[in-house]
């Protein structure tokens, strides 16, 4: 917000409702929070920095012609439209004489009404846009002081909330977010495109030099979304060494109380033959509920207790984009004990 005012004021022209907004709700919180920044924000005088950007723009604008803000002039355009077709339906529908032709009318009036909106909006913001280019190079000398103070407190926020993500241990490449100014310390670039003859920049905040990043696993937030589903991989028919004909099916939600009684109850051993059979499993190209590729990455030969010779596979899926781990219970049908049936198969 900082750097927007400073780089293009002409946003907050004639809006005194936004700011007030912006004031109330979004850095009043924010001062209330901190009382370093509150210091800094008074000592600089930030608001009044503000407040003196504002006028200026607003000087020049009125010296333009421009009296008000556009959206104002919009809607009071769409409005007394709106107000001359409607006049205009009710007229016809209350003549009789006119009601044979007010079909032809209404529905025409009616789809203008749809479209009209629209190309208005187009056609004036292209008309702002033009506007702010041309007294742009007219204001910047003249706000060049207080925009260059609300700069440097853009700069000591950004320094403000990279610190508090890093006490959170919140990765910061986690966030993107534009600025209008490239100039900041601190920041990372990610991309750079143009906006109505204006550069815009998108950034991450750069960690501090000598700091390696965060690992984005460490949110804690992304960890309470995965889902844990199982699901069961049944050789049907063997091809000498390999996997001929199988099923594949996700274990009803009803049966996964049983499941965890069976891994509970169950040995597991790292072995050769786990890695084999896991790797050919990637093969057949197995998908998960919402459609995506599986890849599992370890397996474990598992060995059911209870004094039975039961053996299965287990295998772990990589994370789903949809945020599902699968985990892969395989076996030969053949050799499925009964009470294990729901979960196998
Ligand atoms: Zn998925």
């Amino acid at each position: 917000m900082m750097d927007l005012i400073a780089k293009n004021p002409f946003t907050l022209v004639f809006q005194d409702k936004a700011l007030a907004w912006y004031r109330t709700k979004v850095f009043e919180p924010v001062l209330q929070a901190s009382q370093n920044l509150r210091q800094e924000f008074e000592d600089k005088h930030i608001g009044e920095s503000i407040t003196e950007v504002k006028s200026i723009a607003e000087d020049i604008a009125r010296k333009h012609n421009v009296k008000g803000p556009v959206r104002k002039k919009i809607n009071m355009i769409l409005l007394i439209l709106l107000g001359v077709v409607f006049g205009v339906i009710i007229t016809f529908s209350f003549i009789p004489e006119l009601a044979v032709i007010a079909d032809y009318i209404t529905y025409p009036a009616l789809f203008m009404m749809c479209i009209i909106p629209q190309t208005l909006q187009q056609v004036y913001m292209k008309k702002w846009n033009k506007f702010v280019n041309i007294v742009m190079p007219e204001l910047e000398p003249l706000i060049t002081g207080p925009a260059a103070n609300l700069q440097s407190f853009a700069q000591t926020l950004i320094y403000d909330i990279r610190d508090k993500l890093i006490a959170n241990n919140f990765p910061l490449q986690a966030i993107q977010f534009d600025l209008q100014s490239n100039q900041y310390q601190g920041l990372k670039i990610v991309n750079q495109s143009m906006a109505e003859n204006r550069p815009v920049y998108k950034f991450q905040l750069a960690y501090p030099p000598g700091m390696e990043p965060l690992a984005p696993t460490a949110v804690p937030v992304e960890d309470t979304n995965t889902k844990d589903e199982f699901a069961s991989f049944l050789i049907k028919e063997f091809e000498g060494e390999h996997i001929k004909d199988y099923t594949f099916n996700y274990v009803p939600k009803e049966n996964y109380d049983k499941v965890n009684g069976l891994l509970d109850a169950s040995d597991f051993t790292d072995s050769k033959q786990a890695v084999e059979f896991v790797e050919e499993v990637n093969g057949f190209n197995l998908k998960c509920k919402c459609g995506e590729p599986l890849v599992f990455k370890d397996c474990q030969l598992c060995n059911w207790g209870k004094g039975t010779d039961f053996h299965f596979f287990f295998a772990t899926g990589q994370k789903c984009k949809c945020n599902e781990v699968t985990y892969l219970f395989c076996a030969d049908p053949k050799d499925v004990p009964n009470e294990l049936k729901d979960v196998f198969i």
